[in-house]
């Protein structure tokens, strides 16, 4: 756990998103969780060892390495903008390693000190039950927290704003030092937001994944949107079909993203770059109001969506 400003602190080595925590007079609020089981309850019980108890629970977004860790903090009130509480239910029926019986073998082989955690009865899914549309400021303690819609790295993508402490959290808006994950982002909306955060009176950027930064970095966040961006526009100028542009010779690391990809996501290196190029190649199509050939290819954001919601 690394002291951020006086009462932020944050972790940036678990496998997964970084989770962060704001200690007030009046007990601790977290910023996601540890995707991996046994991370969590070590995370829970640090934290109530030094604010004794836990509000809230603010997500950031819905993606599974920041939402997966919920049910490790049973009883805590979850916040969230309004749409996350769909896709919470949904994506955690995504991913075959989310839940069930996949997930306890998963975790046998990637895992094996979380395998007594999954499953628990002891610690069910924790939705977000508190929602918000545009902005929810909560007043802890003694401190002032913003939560707000920052719609970019997703539709539902929120930020977290503790002027006292000059900090923001950002979730995945931010990528620092490692590679940036575009697979249902709105680029333009998304550079919006990166202008936006240069308006908050702040210090520290703690980033969704990677060191946290300062606002000087998000001149190097917007260059990467924008190499994206770019290439792939220059698919759709040349009438590409996506399966074409997925043939295209690509050289990210040279041209595109500098960064390798960040905790134990080695393994996904190939899936994100297509999936970075399918979804802004579909976003490109549609903004130039031209057809988008993604020949059977399913966006992320597509899948996400189309799962059935467990009784
Ligand atoms: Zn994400």
């Amino acid at each position: 756990m690394r002291r951020i400003s006086k009462n932020v602190t944050a972790e940036f080595y678990y496998w997964g998103c970084n989770p962060a925590v704001l200690h007030t007079s009046d007990g601790a609020i977290l910023f996601d969780t540890p995707q991996q089981p046994i991370d969590a309850v070590r995370w829970r019980e640090q934290i109530i060892e030094r604010s004794g108890r836990i509000r809230y629970l603010v997500n950031t977004e819905p993606h599974a390495d920041h939402t997966q860790g919920n049910a490790y903090f049973p009883g805590v009130e979850v916040v969230g903008q309004r749409g996350l509480a769909v896709r919470y239910a949904k994506d955690l029926n995504m991913l075959p390693a989310i839940t069930g019986e996949p997930h306890v073998e998963h975790l046998k082989r990637s895992d094996p000190d979380s395998v007594w955690l999954a499953e628990s009865p002891d610690y069910p899914a924790n939705p977000p039950t508190t929602l918000f549309d545009d902005e929810l400021v909560l007043q802890i303690g003694d401190h002032e927290v913003r939560i707000l819609h920052h719609p970019g790295h997703t539709a539902m993508q929120t930020a977290i704003h503790i002027p006292s402490e000059h900090v923001v959290i950002t979730g995945d808006n931010v990528f620092s030092g490692v590679r940036t994950f575009l697979q249902e982002a709105d680029p333009w909306a998304l550079l919006q937001r990166l202008e936006d955060l240069r308006g908050l009176d702040v210090e520290t950027i703690i980033p969704g994944h990677g060191e946290p930064v300062g606002v000087e970095y998000l001149v190097t966040q917007e260059q990467i949107i924008r190499n994206w961006l770019g290439t792939v526009e220059s698919f759709v100028d040349k009438g590409l079909t996506l399966a074409d542009a997925f043939a295209q010779p690509l050289d990210v690391k040279r041209d595109i993203d500098p960064y390798e990809m960040d905790q134990r996501l080695w393994q996904h290196r190939e899936w994100l770059n297509r999936a970075n190029i399918a979804n802004l190649y579909d976003k490109v199509c549609r903004a130039r109001g031209v057809e988008s050939d993604l020949g059977g290819y399913v966006l992320y954001e597509d899948l996400a969506m189309a799962q059935e919601i467990p009784d």
